[in-house]
């Protein structure tokens, strides 16, 4: 049977995604640079991704739960896989028989570890002050982990992508436990908190949204490269006249006449309607605008400048991230993860 075309499409670069990765493994300075691979590789595939790095070098990998634990596992080599959110009780015969490990959070998933694990190793998340997931530093002065055979001691940083005394206060909690706790390794550090300096690495990284092409801060600026990149299809091309309405509710009216092109693509494909009237698909070196409302699987751009277009032709969207987050309001994070199942991916 033939393939049903898709008229939508990511490039990923892979050679990108090694260099991003070589540079935050630099930036760690002695410590190993592991990768986040959670939410699908932060949409982008997680397979194809831990693949690339694992051959690159990397030995630590972090995806949030045991479902994204057991899709990736046939994917990696014998680098190691840690499950974020820890052992809720449904999780134990998945964990039990599985080689990722699960990052404890909570006195709860301690004990069941213990009972389930039988002596297998573990990782333990602690929180410094962002009371999300870990034990809090009460817990573990209690002899809680006495006995426990921990590979990787973290913690997660609240606001690393900020100069705030804040990461300075996590980073010193953080250090304080280091000789109370026994574990083989420290890790701290994601992306921005990575650019924040080798004070914040300790032993291994846990870099996310930079291997993906963001920019968690100005360090990482000329540095990171663009790892993906969209493209949809002209499913038509159009002429209008001024005074003629663009999309739902007509949010735009031309104030002359136009040439536009309807593209492949919408927010049920991630473009979220924060890009209406304000996204931007490049030609050539020149930028096309974005007219009207974001549709859930059509958006049109303003093409007058570029007569050549016709139907079938491809667009770029402008989906560099921290323009495209200015853009749309949304985080570089948001950009990533909400992209949706109906592009082909094409690496390089
Ligand atoms: C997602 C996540 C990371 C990666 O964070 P980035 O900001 O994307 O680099 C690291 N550690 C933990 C615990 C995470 O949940």
């Amino acid at each position: 049977m033939t393939r049903p075309h898709l008229p939508l499409r990511l490039r990923l670069d892979g050679a990108a995604l090694v260099s991003n990765w070589r540079w935050l493994a630099r930036m760690s300075g002695t410590a190993a640079c592991g990768a986040a691979v959670k939410a699908n590789g932060y949409g982008l595939g997680a397979a194809e991704i831990a693949a690339r790095l694992e051959e690159a070098g990397c030995r630590d990998f972090f995806v949030a739960t045991w479902a994204e634990a057991k899709a990736l596992l046939p994917s990696l080599g014998d680098a190691s896989l840690s499950v974020l959110h820890g052992l809720a009780a449904e999780d134990v015969p998945v964990a039990a028989t599985s080689r990722a490990r699960p990052v404890l959070n909570t006195p709860l998933q301690v004990a069941r570890w213990r009972e389930a694990g039988q002596g297998r190793s573990c990782d333990v998340m602690i929180d410094t002050g962002m009371n999300r997931l870990g034990l809090s530093l009460r817990d573990i002065t209690d002899g809680l982990l006495e006995g426990l055979n921990i590979e990787t001691l973290m913690s997660h940083l609240a606001s690393a992508d900020e100069d705030v005394p804040m990461n300075r206060a996590q980073r010193d909690a953080f250090a304080f436990l280091a000789d109370k706790v026994p574990a083989r390794r420290l890790s701290l550090a994601n992306s921005a908190g990575i650019c924040l300096g080798t004070d914040y690495a300790f032993d291994l990284t846990r870099p996310g949204l930079a291997l993906y092409g963001g920019i968690p801060r100005q360090e990482a600026e000329g540095h990171i490269g663009q790892v993906v990149r969209l493209e949809a299809q002209i499913i038509q091309r159009r002429s209008i006249s001024s005074g003629d309405a663009v999309g739902y509710n007509a949010t735009f009216v031309a104030d002359r006449d136009m040439e536009l092109a309807i593209l492949n693509l919408g927010y049920a494909d991630g473009y979220l309607r924060g890009f209406s009237g304000r996204g931007r698909a490049r030609i050539g070196e020149d930028f096309a605008p974005v007219v009207g409302r974001v549709s859930m699987d059509l958006t049109a751009i303003c093409v007058d400048g570029a007569p050549e277009l016709q139907e079938g032709d491809w667009i770029e969207l402008d989906l560099d991230l921290p323009n495209a987050s200015e853009q749309s309001g949304l985080s570089q994070y948001e950009l990533l993860t909400v992209m949706g199942n109906r592009h082909d991916r094409i690496w390089s």
